[in-house]
């Protein structure tokens, strides 16, 4: 092998990718410190058994700080799944839709919600009670547009829609039915009330760890409503039954997911905190926005922009690669937004620290102060015009 090449923390870029994305330091340098062997245990997290005691510890103890965090008690299992948070759009309806009979409700407020309904239509009756295409995702329904179907078998919702930056603002509530969402983008970025969700599913490389793992947390009566005859690695009770050790769980990703929770709770003052930083941190961009004259649109409405994924547009291609190519010089990466919604995406998740959004500010200011009259836009109103949309 060749020499390995050290390097240190102060070479660390910002990094706004979406997902897999930034982590704490203080994460990264325990991972590295305990790397060669777990403490006392003289293998690495990286060479254990997922049946080893030292193993058995990690798990207990992510569940236990996953459980301290959420506020849940015995009402919800809290499983260990693979297959991202892709394959629970197929296990939620596998188990709760296929054979009930009923409907699966769907919010669809962005391209996941969009994706999720797409498999579910695979496995049974689904109901769209709301779609945000016809403004392009750009917001989240008024209370009195979701209509629901007679009896549900459950409701879903995106909680945070990662490419359009549109947010739920508080958990929300269709009335007696299950409430499912994903949340794979802000779990553990604020508090929820777990008691409104029968379950909730995340995978944790956007703002709780590293791929490999998804959480779902699943309120135990509806275990009850899997079919039989399911692929074993596909049925919920599967999984519940073995303590998301029905086959080999990825260990590592276990292991980073309980130091994140334990960042979470020690660090930065538990979801309350880190709701209060992560809401400090996106009203820093979102003024820049708000005080451009329009030079830079956001896509969410005011009143649902995300505090993890900050989405606006420039007012022109042009602007926004050289927007894009002036961050990269001062170590801002990965602001490129998503193709089908364009111009820049800021993804400033739990780990992403103040310092970070503040150069970004800087550079929003300053390329503004730049461009903001040399190009077409620099008359207001440029900026919403459709013909930049798409
Ligand atoms: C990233 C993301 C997904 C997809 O996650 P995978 O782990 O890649 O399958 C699903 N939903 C939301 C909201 C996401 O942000």
């Amino acid at each position: 092998m060749t020499e390995p090449k050290r390097t240190t923390s102060a070479e660390r870029l910002s990094n706004f990718s979406p997902g897999p994305a930034v982590l704490p330091v203080e994460v990264i340098e325990q991972i590295q410190a305990e790397l060669l062997t777990l403490p006392g245990v003289g293998s690495s997290i990286l060479e254990i058994s997922h049946r080893s005691p030292a193993f058995d510890r990690i798990l207990e103890e992510t569940v236990a700080e996953l459980r301290g965090l959420l506020g849940i008690g015995d009402s919800h299992d809290i499983l260990f799944l693979q297959g991202g948070a892709s394959l629970q759009f197929s296990m939620v309806p596998m188990n709760l839709l296929r054979g009930s009979g009923r409907t699966g409700d769907y919010v669809v407020t962005g391209t996941w919600g969009a994706t999720a309904i797409k498999e579910a239509r695979k496995e049974g009756q689904v109901h769209v009670a709301w779609d945000g295409a016809a403004t392009r995702h750009d917001r989240l329904p008024p209370a009195a547009d979701v209509r629901l179907s007679a009896d549900p078998a459950y409701v879903h919702v995106t909680s945070n829609e990662t490419i359009q930056g549109v947010q739920w603002q508080v958990d929300p509530d269709f009335g007696p039915a299950p409430l499912v969402c994903d949340a794979s983008s802000d779990f553990l970025s604020r508090p929820l009330d777990m008691s409104r969700y029968g379950l909730l599913y995340a995978c944790a490389q956007k703002n709780a760890g590293i791929a490999g793992v998804t959480v779902v947390v699943i309120r135990r009566d509806l275990l009850d409503r899997s079919p039989d005859g399911l692929p074993a690695m596909l049925d919920y009770r599967t999984h519940a039954t073995n303590g998301s050790r029905a086959n080999t769980p990825p260990v590592f990703a276990i292991y980073v997911l309980g130091l994140v929770c334990r960042w979470v709770r020690t660090a930065m003052g538990g979801l309350e905190g880190m709701a209060r930083h992560n809401a400090a941190k996106a009203k820093v961009l979102y003024d820049v926005l708000d005080a451009s004259e329009g030079f830079y649109a956001g896509h969410a409405q005011p009143e649902c922009r995300s505090k993890m994924n900050v989405t606006f547009r420039l007012p022109s291609e042009e602007l926004e690669k050289a927007f894009v190519t002036g961050a990269v010089r001062r170590g801002l990466v990965d602001l490129k937004g998503h193709r089908s919604v364009g111009g820049i995406r800021a993804s400033i998740y739990n780990a992403m620290p103040m310092a970070g959004v503040e150069s970004l500010r800087d550079h929003m200011l300053e390329f503004r102060a730049a461009h903001a009259r040399s190009g077409p836009a620099g008359q207001s109103g440029a900026a919403s015009s459709p013909a930049r949309d798409g």
